[in-house]
């Protein structure tokens, strides 16, 4: 233990001595007073009651669960997985005690080399410090300038969020990392290259607005880089180039677990008892500014349970306030569907009248205020827009209506919860509650695998294959035979590839397989660089390899399986047989 402070001592014990260990803890998980002491919910471990608990005299924390425990330093490196040094340079950032810069440190005989996940931290921190650099002061980025300012950010805003420019270049951040000693490989696994067809790397984002995406702590892990040109039509049709990229992910970025400003809105979520959620970072941005701090989005990815179960842990009431286009309403339905299965109070704005809440709170910061104010719980919300949409005049649209909303409502786990919006459903369809409830059981059998699969974190192989080639269609001769004799999970994958195998005519597709082929596409081409030639064909031929690299292990892990059990039972033919069976399977998967 002491071994590894050689060198640190000095600024160990400052750091230490500026942290409050209740403070930072408590950034993480929701600390409950216990006497002198607080407790928590452990992270560490599974647990439904409280015991891990978090000592303010002895600046100590100690789990009587799972015994793990320790300082400041020893929660930082278990919570975010890093070493010694990468907690320290963590924390003495917090504190503001700035460590000598050195890139390696000698302790005994060993040399000290910093490890992967700090050399990722710095790279990214670097290449924001550059991208901000270029666009506040360079004097060939005032078109960026210009496009921010008419967007109404205000500069405090620019420089609180780091925003940055990356320019039209294939290497500049590249060549600037190699400078400052960094190889193409980590440079690469920070997320911020792209391999190029003849093997070479460039710079992934380029002639972008830069958003860094930060950790709970702080650092910056990952970028958005949004594209310049304003003239992308309104919604969001797939569109060349990407309106949003963002960065690979690494060691040190998982998207699924990332929650956009997380970090800067934490203490007011705490503050003000809720959150909430909107979709874009420009929203953010928009709100922060307005003086309305607990807002935070998702970005690189749809909702995930990992996000919301994050946000949990900072108040269980969130708000969401997602875009009002069809896109931005079919993730709001997944995020309804998420909230109810993560127990959590979820409700929805409403801005009538603006497209997002940027331009909402642009117009007037009251109708930000009036919108919150009058949040509705998500499923009345829900049932509303269903209501409003489909109208209720005849049985087939009721119908429609209970179809779509009973799978959910069966997921409530509260009783009186679901009683509450079964008698909501009876009342806005005009059915007596008996019936509504005679057909929640039967919703169950038929559809409670539609609402998991809807439900479902990110997408799929097929749904990604699929999404590609709904976008581009001369992919369709691409696809290996070996494709069409698979069993698809998801409905729309399996309709679109019934339709290729057959050469029937796509257009043909019902609309809502359609409308999820939109969805399919839009998200699995969303970190590509359509900038780039032959991206998303490469992306294809990318997936179908992974695909059959993945199903020949599932075959091979089977096989060895069928075979072990083989060897003990001595049956020498039955091993025979299965052996040959496995170079066939092996040999026909790769057609
Ligand atoms: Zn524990």
């Amino acid at each position: 233990m002491i071994l590894r402070y050689i060198g640190f001592m000095d600024e160990v014990e400052e750091v230490k001595s500026k942290i409050d260990i209740v403070d930072l803890i408590g950034g993480y998980l929701t600390l409950k007073k216990a006497g002198v002491n607080y407790k928590a919910l452990c992270p560490f471990h599974s647990e439904k009651t409280p015991s891990f608990m978090v000592s303010p005299e002895r600046q100590s924390f100690k789990c009587f669960g799972c015994s793990k425990g320790g300082d400041v330093y020893t929660f930082i490196e278990e919570i975010e997985g890093m070493e010694f040094y990468d907690a320290l340079k963590l924390l003495a950032g917090r504190a503001g005690v700035e460590l000598k810069p050195r890139r390696s440190i000698h302790y005994g005989e060993k040399e000290y080399q910093p490890s992967e996940k700090t050399k990722l931290f710095e790279i990214n921190n670097l290449a924001a410090r550059l991208y901000h650099k270029i666009l506040t002061d360079h004097p060939k980025t005032q078109h960026a300038r210009k496009y921010l300012v008419n967007r109404g950010l205000k500069k405090e805003s620019i420089v609180n969020f780091q925003l940055g420019y990356a320019p039209r270049s294939w290497d500049l951040l590249l060549r600037f990392l190699k400078n400052k000693g960094y190889i193409e490989k980590e440079i690469s696994r920070a997320g911020l290259l792209v391999l190029g067809e003849k093997g070479r790397y460039y710079d992934r984002f380029r002639g972008r607005i830069m958003f860094p995406i930060n950790n709970i702590a702080g650092q910056v892990i990952a970028f958005t880089g949004r594209t310049l040109e304003d003239d992308l039509p309104a919604g969001r049709q797939v569109q060349t180039p990407a309106k949003y990229i963002n960065s690979a992910e690494s060691p040190i970025y998982t998207k699924g677990k990332t929650i956009y400003a997380l970090d800067r809105a934490r203490i007011e979520i705490r503050a003000q008892g809720f959150s909430v959620m909107v979709e874009g970072n420009m929203d953010v941005i928009a709100c922060h500014q307005a003086g309305f701090r607990n807002v935070v989005a998702v970005s690189g990815t749809a909702l995930t349970p990992d996000q919301l179960k994050i946000l949990a842990r900072y108040s269980p009431d969130t708000i969401f306030a997602f875009d009002s286009d069809s896109a931005g309403k079919a993730a709001l339905k997944r995020a309804i569907t998420l909230a109810v299965q993560s127990d959590l109070n979820a409700k929805v704005i409403t801005l009538p009248g603006f497209k997002d809440p940027d331009e909402a709170i642009k117009s007037d910061p009251k109708n930000w205020q009036q919108g919150i104010k009058t949040a509705k719980p998500a499923l009345e919300y829900w049932i509303d827009c269903l209501v409003l949409e489909q109208g209720i005049t005849d049985v087939g649209e009721k119908k429609k209506i209970s179809k779509e909303i009973l799978p959910v409502i069966k997921i409530i786990s509260n009783d009186l919860e679901k009683e509450h919006y079964l008698k909501y459903l009876a009342k806005k369809l005009a059915i007596s509650e008996s019936a509504v409830t005679a057909q929640l059981s039967k919703a169950k059998v038929t559809q409670e695998r539609e609402v998991s699969a809807q439900a479902k974190v990110g997408l799929d192989y097929e749904q990604r294959v699929a999404g590609l080639v709904w976008q581009e269609k001369k992919l369709i001769d691409k696809i290996p035979t070996a494709f069409f004799g698979l069993n698809f999970q998801d409905q729309a994958v399996r309709a679109l590839f019934e339709k290729v195998k057959h050469n029937q005519e796509l257009k043909k597709l019902p609309a809502e397989i359609k409308s999820k082929l939109d969805l399919y596409a839009l998200e699995a081409m969303r970190d590509l660089d359509l900038d780039e030639e032959g991206m998303i064909e490469r992306e294809f031929e990318y997936l179908v390899r992974d695909f059959f690299e993945r199903k020949k292990e599932r075959t091979k892990a089977e096989f060895a399986e069928k075979i072990a059990e083989a060897e003990t039972a001595g049956d020498r033919d039955k091993i025979k047989e299965l052996m040959s069976q496995f170079q066939s399977a092996i040999i026909d998967g790769e057609k």
